[in-house]
């Protein structure tokens, strides 16, 4: 039977399927390294079979696949021949058409070599998300994934509501502002002054809710969305979190990692919705068989760190893929993670980023960790914390 390559874009399937029901396929292709099976399609290229490996290749993002006219045929197809890593390539003059090309066709943000901390057997490697043009940080990915999505169904009204720490509702009020809708934003009390300016500069409205973290007030926002038609993409819920991650976010990293000659031992990253790090979890898990370790940060019992909380608030993604450590770091640890960092490597860094530091550090310090390459994924920069600088300075009376 004739097998081909079918341009992805051009395959249609009548099945919708949620993440959920193709996860299991979602990791078997990266373990394997390919796919094993072509996709059976009709004259139209409509697909009639193998739906769930058509559903795992869309959400990891192929250029082409292998099809067969109306049954499959077992055949071993390698990723890199799909153009699986064709979108996470980048653009090396940096021109783009847009703000929104300058967000997805900047990427991959950069990783380099943390000096400071590269010691005694050790290379430690942060990933930047600052590198992203909206928020300054990793929610950008979200922001736009969500939204395009919502977009693209057709589900996208003239209103936005979202509950935010900030960076979240900064990355959807520019899709908002790109799009020219509207955004309302619920932010927690126990967040940054700051935020409610920056916010409203950029075009959304602010509401301050009198609960410390975002997850206490998911529902009202959701409720009052409800209540007058507006679109709630609610990053806690939305599977284009954990996808937009698995798609670039990971991905874009395993690329970098292999044209360095990199094989982590563990890569450590702060947990908020979980989104980012569960992605990177299944991705390096199935991809590189096991052998890469992964470590969450969370604040200490009663802190509070903008970004991350404490598993126990509840999170969706996390329980769905393997973890092999959540470590506390204490907000004070946090920011003086950051600050050692912004005066030994010249970076200023956010306090989540502060926390993933911390929590290699204790890691390395428990013993726990052999030598060898360690990733530390920086979700933001440190400007927005300036209220929390400004504190720290004033107890260590250098302010
Ligand atoms: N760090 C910062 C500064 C954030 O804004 C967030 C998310 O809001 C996170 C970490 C956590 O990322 P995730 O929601 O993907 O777990």
């Amino acid at each position: 039977m004739r097998i081909w390559y079918e341009s992805f874009e051009a395959l249609r399937s009548d099945r919708p399927l949620e993440l959920g029901d193709v996860m299991e396929y979602i990791k078997r292709i990266l373990w394997d390294g390919g796919v094993s099976e072509t996709i059976p399609v009709d004259d139209e290229g409509r697909v009639v079979g193998n739906y769930e490996i058509y559903e795992a290749l869309r959400r990891l993002g192929v250029e082409r696949a292998p099809v067969s006219r109306g049954e499959p045929v077992k055949i071993y197809v390698p990723l890199e021949a799909l153009g699986f890593y064709d979108e996470v390539q980048g653009s090396a003059l940096k021109v783009f058409d847009s703000t929104i090309e300058l967000l997805y066709r900047n990427w991959p943000t950069p990783l380099f070599k943390l000096r400071s901390l590269s010691r005694k057997g050790y290379r430690v490697w942060a990933k930047w998300e600052a590198y992203n043009p909206f928020s300054w940080s990793v929610k950008d990915r979200i922001g736009w994934y969500m939204f395009v999505d919502a977009m693209r169904r057709g589900k996208l009204s003239k209103i936005l509501y979202e509950a935010t720490s900030t960076n979240t509702g900064m990355a959807l009020a520019a899709m908002a502002a790109a799009y020219g809708v509207k955004a309302k934003l619920y932010l927690p009390s126990a967040i940054q002054k700051a935020s409610d300016v920056l916010l409203r500069v950029m075009g959304a409205d602010v509401v301050r809710m009198p609960k410390p973290l975002t997850v206490d007030f998911i529902d009202d926002v959701d409720r009052e969305a409800r209540n007058v038609g507006a679109t709630h993409l609610n990053q806690f819920e939305n599977d284009r979190n954990f996808e937009v991650h698995l798609r670039y976010t990971a991905k874009e990293l395993d690329l970098q990692l292999r044209s360095a000659g990199i094989i982590p031992n563990a890569i450590i990253g702060g947990i908020g919705t979980s989104g980012h790090m569960s992605a990177i979890s299944l991705y390096f898990k199935s991809r590189y068989r096991g052998a890469v370790k992964i470590y969450g940060a969370q604040p200490a019992p009663g802190d509070t760190i903008p970004g991350i909380r404490r598993v126990e608030t509840g999170m969706k993604w996390i329980h769905m893929v393997e973890f092999d450590g959540i470590i506390d770091v204490p907000r004070d640890e946090a920011i003086e993670a950051a600050v050692r960092i912004a005066r030994s490597e010249g970076i200023l860094i956010g306090l989540s980023s502060g926390a993933v530091t911390r929590a290699f550090e204790k890691l390395v310090e428990e013993g726990a960790l052999e030598e060898g390459d360690y990733i530390l994924v920086y979700p933001d920069n440190g400007l927005k914390y300036v209220e929390q600088f400004t504190e720290y300075l004033k107890k260590k009376g250098e302010l």
